[in-house]
This record gives C-alpha cells, sequence and structure tokens, in this order.
C-alpha cells in the first residue's frame, strides 16, 4: 500500500489504524518515510490557510493569518514564495546622477542582467584606468627624460611629474564611481523572494542610505553607492511576511501602505541629521505580496487604514490550535519527524516507539479529547532535545527514552517554577498530604499554560459582627464570594445555620507566585464551607478540581492533565476531577500509577469521597443528594 501522506514505500496496516498511534503505519523508524518536496505540502493540518495562500498565490492578494504563534503561519508565507512565477524576477541597479548627486537613478532589469551590467562596467572602468596608467607612465618618463637631457632643473621636473601624478590618480577614481550598486541581485535566486521582517526597524524595512562623514569635502562615497535596500525592496515580485505587526510604528506602517499602493518606493537615508537624509533615490519597485501574522491583540494596534488594505485586497485567515485526532492524521505527525529531522540534517531519525511517544505529547498538549495539538515550533523543540539527546551519545537512532528525557528537560519555565515551589513548601511542611483537617482542602489550579500547582484552601466560620460576609483576600476573592454565593444556595436546603448570620474566612495558602487561575477552584471552596460549618474532615490525601453551579452540578474546568499530575508531585492519593473532563486526561504513565482518578459530576459526590469520619459525613451526603437530585451511580471510592 502507498499512501500521500508518507510516501509511496512505506505500507499502512489499515486493520489496526484506527487505535494504532502510527495511524497504521509499518515503519521502523522515521528514515523510511518520504518528506515532501514543496513546503506547502510539508504543512501538517492548517487546510484553510493552505487552500488560501495558494489562492492567494495565484491571484498576487495580501494575506493575514492570525493565531497562535509556531503553528505555521511563517511556514505558509514562505511555501507562498515557491508558488509564485519565478520569471517575473528583477535586478535593480541605483546609478549616480550627473545631474544631481542627492538624487541617484534606479534602473530596473531582468534578474541576473544586473551582474552583466555591473561586470561590464568594472571591465570599462578598469580599461580605461589601463589605459590612463599607461599615459601617466609615459608622461611621467618624457618629462623626467627631458628634464636630465635638457638639464632643466630636477626639482622642476620632479613637481610636474607629481602634478600628473595626482591627476591621473583623481581621474581613475572618477571611473569607479561611475559602476552602478547592484541594490538587488535576484541572479541566483531559484523561487521568487521571501523576506521575513519581523521586528526590523524602519531602515531595514524601507531601506536606508548610508551616512559618509567625508561627504561634504566632495572627497567622499558616492551617495548611489551608500543607497541601502529594505526589506520591501527585496520581497519585490515575492512575499514579504510580517509577524507581529502591530509592533512596528504607526509612521512606518503608513509608509508601508504607500508602498504597497504605488508598488514603488524612494530609498531615503532614516536617520535625519545624517547626510544620507539628504538623498532620496528614483523610486525603487516594491511590488511584493504581503503576508502579516499576529495574534488576536496585534490586530488592535495595527493601523486601521492598513488592515482594510488587506481585507479589502487580499485575505484574512484564522489558524487553529488543535486538529482532530485521526488515523491519516496521525501518519502526518510522524511525518512531522520526518521533516523536522531533515531539515535540522543532523539528528538522528527517531524509532516508532519514538514517534509513537511524541504522538501521545502532541494528544496531551491538545488539552483536548480526540484532539492533537497544532503546536509545532514547541513540538519540533521537543523532537530536537530529543534528537540531541542521541547525538549526543552518537547513536544511529533516537528512542523513546529519550523523548522521555528530552520532554524532563524542555519544562517550560513555568513548569519549572511549579515543581521548584512544590520542593520548597514540601521544605516548609506546608503541604499536607494525609490525615483529616476541618476546613482545608487540596485545591488545584494551572500557572501560566501548561503547568500544575496544589492551591490549598482554608475555610473558617465564625459569628458575623454585624451582616455576615466573606472576608476572602488577593486576586482569588471574586471566585471565591462567588462560589460561597453558589454554594451557599445548596447549604440553605439542608443545613439549619444561616450563612447571612455567619462571617466566612477563605485563605488560599501561599499563593504568592501570581499568575494562578480560580475559576477552576470553586468546587474547592464549597467542600472548605461545608467541611468547616458541619465540624467534619476533609481527607488531605485527596486534592479536587472542579466548577459549581448553583443546583451544584460539578461542571468542567481546563488543565485537567496538568493539574492531575500537580496532585500526585505533591504527594496526594486521590484527585477529584469532573465527569466532563474525563476524557481530556492525558496524564503520563510514570504519574498514573500513583494517583487515582475519581470523576464527579456533582457536588454531593465530592464530599463523599473527601470529608472522613463517617456516620457523619454519610447523612450529610444523604442530604445533599437528596436536594441536589443526582442520584449516584457508582461510588468510586467505595
Ligand atoms: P509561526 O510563524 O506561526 O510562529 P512557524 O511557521 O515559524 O510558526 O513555525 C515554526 C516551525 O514549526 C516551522 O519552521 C516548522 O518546522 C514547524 N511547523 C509549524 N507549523 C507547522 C505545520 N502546520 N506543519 C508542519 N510543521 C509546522
Amino acid at each position: 500500500g502507498s499512501d500521500v501522506e508518507v510516501g509511496p514505500d512505506v505500507e499502512i496496516n489499515e486493520a489496526v489504524a484506527e487505535d494504532d498511534l502510527l495511524g497504521g503505519l509499518e515503519i521502523d523508524s522515521t528514515e523510511e518515510i518520504e518528506v515532501p518536496e514543496r513546503l506547502v505540502d510539508q504543512v501538517i493540518g492548517q487546510d484553510e490557510a493552505r487552500e488560501i495562500i495558494i489562492k492567494a498565490a495565484k491571484q498576487r492578494r495580501h494575506v493575514m493569518m492570525i493565531g497562535s504563534p509556531g503553528t505555521g503561519k511563517s511556514m505558509l508565507a514562505k511555501a507562498m514564495s515557491q508558488l509564485l512565477p519565478q520569471e517575473d524576477l528583477q535586478d535593480v541597479l541605483v546609478y549616480p546622477n550627473p545631474g544631481d548627486d542627492n538624487e541617484p537613478k534606479v534602473r530596473t532589469v531582468p534578474a541576473g542582467k544586473g551582474n552583466q551590467i555591473v561586470d561590464a562596467h568594472k571591465e570599462e572602468a578598469n580599461k580605461r584606468n589601463r589605459m590612463r596608467s599607461i599615459l601617466m607612465w609615459v608622461a611621467i618618463a618624457a618629462i623626467l627624460a627631458y628634464t636630465i637631457l635638457a638639464g632643466a632643473s630636477l626639482l622642476l621636473g620632479l613637481l610636474a611629474a607629481g602634478i600628473i601624478w595626482f591627476i591621473f590618480r583623481n581621474l581613475s577614481q572618477g571611473s569607479d564611481a561611475m559602476v552602478p550598486n547592484l541594490l538587488v541581485n535576484n541572479g541566483d535566486q531559484r523561487t521568487a523572494p521571501f523576506e521575513d521582517a519581523t521586528g526590523a526597524h524602519a531602515g531595514a524595512l524601507l531601506g536606508d542610505v548610508r551616512h559618509d562623514p567625508f561627504q561634504s569635502g566632495g572627497m567622499g562615497t558616492p551617495s548611489h553607492e551608500r543607497v541601502e535596500p529594505g526589506s520591501i525592496h527585496q520581497s519585490n515580485k515575492g512575499v514579504l511576511f510580517l509577524d507581529e505587526i502591530n509592533t512596528l510604528d504607526i509612521q512606518t506602517q503608513q509608509k508601508l501602505m504607500t508602498a504597497i499602493q504605488e508598488g514603488e518606493f524612494s530609498i531615503t537615508g532614516q536617520s535625519e541629521r545624517s547626510s544620507g537624509a539628504m538623498v532620496q533615490t528614483e523610486p525603487v519597485p516594491c511590488d511584493f505580496i504581503m503576508v502579516a501574522a499576529g495574534n488576536l491583540d496585534a490586530m488592535e494596534n495595527m493601523h486601521p487604514a492598513l488592515r482594510n488594505r488587506i481585507k479589502g485586497y487580499g485575505y484574512e485567515v484564522y489558524m487553529d490550535d488543535t486538529i482532530e485526532d485521526t488515523p491519516e492524521m496521525r501518519r502526518k505527525y510522524a511525518r512531522f519527524i520526518a521533516q523536522e529531522v531533515e531539515r535540522d540534517g543532523r539528528l538522528p531519525h527517531f524509532t516508532d516507539d519514538a514517534v509513537e511517544e511524541i504522538i501521545l505529547e502532541a494528544k496531551r498538549r491538545s488539552g483536548r479529547k480526540n484532539h492533537l495539538t497544532l503546536l509545532f515550533r514547541s513540538l519540533g523543540g521537543l523532537v530536537r532535545v530529543a534528537g540531541d539527546i542521541a547525538r549526543a551519545e552518537d547513536r544511529e537512532f533516537t528512542t523513546r527514552d529519550d523523548v522521555l528525557r528530552a520532554k524532563d528537560r524542555s519544562r517550560s519555565i513555568e513548569q519549572q517554577l511549579a515543581d521548584d515551589y512544590i520542593e520548597r513548601r514540601k521544605d516548609y511542611e506546608l503541604q499536607v498530604n494525609d490525615g483529616g483537617v476541618e476546613g482545608r482542602v487540596n485545591g488545584l489550579a494551572v500557572m501560566g499554560e501548561d503547568s500544575g500547582i496544589m492551591l490549598p484552601v482554608m475555610a473558617e466560620i465564625a459569628p458575623a459582627q454585624g451582616g455576615g460576609q466573606v472576608i476572602a483576600t488577593g486576586q482569588l476573592k471574586e471566585m471565591a464570594e462567588e462560589s460561597v454565593q453558589n454554594v451557599s444556595a445548596i447549604i440553605k436546603k439542608f443545613s439549619d445555620v444561616d450563612l447571612s448570620e455567619k462571617d466566612i474566612h477563605i485563605q488560599f495558602v501561599q499563593t504568592g507566585e501570581g499568575g494562578v487561575d480560580g475559576d477552576s477552584a470553586s468546587i474547592t471552596v464549597a467542600t472548605a464551607v461545608i467541611s468547616a460549618l458541619e465540624n467534619i474532615p476533609v481527607d488531605q490525601s485527596v486534592a479536587m478540581t472542579g466548577s459549581l453551579s448553583v443546583r451544584g452540578d460539578v461542571l468542567p474546568i481546563g488543565g485537567v492533565t496538568h493539574k492531575i499530575e500537580a496532585a500526585a508531585k505533591a504527594g496526594c492519593t486521590k484527585v477529584i476531577i469532573p465527569e466532563a473532563n474525563e476524557q481530556d486526561v492525558m496524564i503520563e504513565d510514570e504519574y498514573e500509577e500513583m494517583v487515582e482518578i475519581i470523576p464527579c459530576s456533582n457536588i454531593s459526590e465530592v464530599l463523599d469521597v473527601a470529608l472522613m469520619g463517617e456516620p457523619k459525613k454519610d447523612s450529610l451526603v444523604d442530604r445533599l443528594k437528596s436536594i441536589t437530585g443526582t442520584a449516584f451511580e457508582q461510588n468510586a471510592v467505595g
């Protein structure tokens, strides 16, 4: 069997493809996979963006790509340049202007001609200089001979010879100065140019004229030689890629817009005080296709007229962050590894089980049921770190073990912080992971994007002085108030206690690191409050995450995998998660044996697992069950 995704030489076992991590690929290593030649065929996922790029290349339209970093925006822009016709390419030459040295002339010729013209000029100048120097030496010799033969003053003769030498030298310098400056050279270009101008300053983007300190004396470098092209000129007939477009200042965006409208743009010195600022060339062609990119926020700072320009004359496309996990897609992910290995050129190819581990990681990082992450830059980072480990040990292939080691090494800053934090807490014994404590619950939160952290919550109930209130501190105050509100609706129904006569103190133990999301802690707060209210201890070997509705339902939350791993690292043995998140769990093997995952859909189930000390607890849970109305299907703890 052959396959378009991985080349004709690879067998695919369709019978097992559905459940196989490799999508049925029968390979020993990625060496057997054939990487497509065209970059556009190497792009995985992003079907819409791919189609638009292909269409826009045909129609020569601008494109705006909006999406997360590392999803293939610049890759697609480059791919687009490969799709553009190569026969249109041009060279650009800058000539001196005898009429006005401050306005050098600009000429455009077909690609490859530029070098020939410069060579011809140089040849011409050389010839002229050779002729001149012959003439000069003849003249000097004649003068010296005459001086000696006629017995004239030797000093006068030498002086005359010196003057001749000086005049000729200046003449030959002048003829060098007539050689044009090859501003844009597409002579060796096999595809239309691709210029990445991300983060470029005005001069690099729009062209510049260098300062010449000797300019005023007439001894300096002629102005046409000091002209430098910008990315807009170098991408003439090709693609100009601009990521983080909003970081360009408004003035530069305005000039960029003019360049797009006119298709040509004069080059002038960008720093106002320099001699270059006096120079302005004739217009230089800049007929590029712009691919602008950024995230959603970036669009806000973009010059509205520039954005409209792209919208009106081009396409806008959103990049996906994840893609549905199918056998075909998994095979493409195997090809992705082959692509990265070949692009790097030094990494050993990956064995089949190493590929499986990367695909597992892609599933895990998607954070979504039946999906794979499309954040390829960071996945590629993992591939390179794993490959580097194998290469450092001179092995023929990169193995699963290398991938596991790489994962450990390429932890994000947040993950390292979180791990460090857990370690430090262990030192201070802030962490409690066994026994029972009233009003204390091990909550879980996400830090940054990809790391979980255990976040204990303590609740204390005191008679109110005045009207009862919720007293919480820090950034999680609002969330605490809301969860107490939700839980108080439930408490009202089963308890005699009137919460409005109580002060409820809620404390998040050491959230000092900041950047912690609290949305998902509401079942934690509710459990802590009920435990404190009813004086029933909470099992400290349990950690939990989940959002709570007014009816007592446990609602899904984000980052469930990272949270479970954080709980395991902190030494907890049970983790309560929302039932709706059960499919999102993709924890690594090493944690699987450490924790039991208990999906819950209702607060009564949560309390049944988390509270200790029957019979008080049983009676509470029974009462709760009757009012929240969810039948207990399985008791996960038993
Ligand atoms: P962006 O411009 O969106 O930040 P890049 O195009 O620079 O991302 O992606 C960085 C690298 O990640 C690419 O050079 C390529 O190796 C890999 N990559 C990114 N997206 C894809 C994709 N959709 N398919 C295959 N490889 C990809």
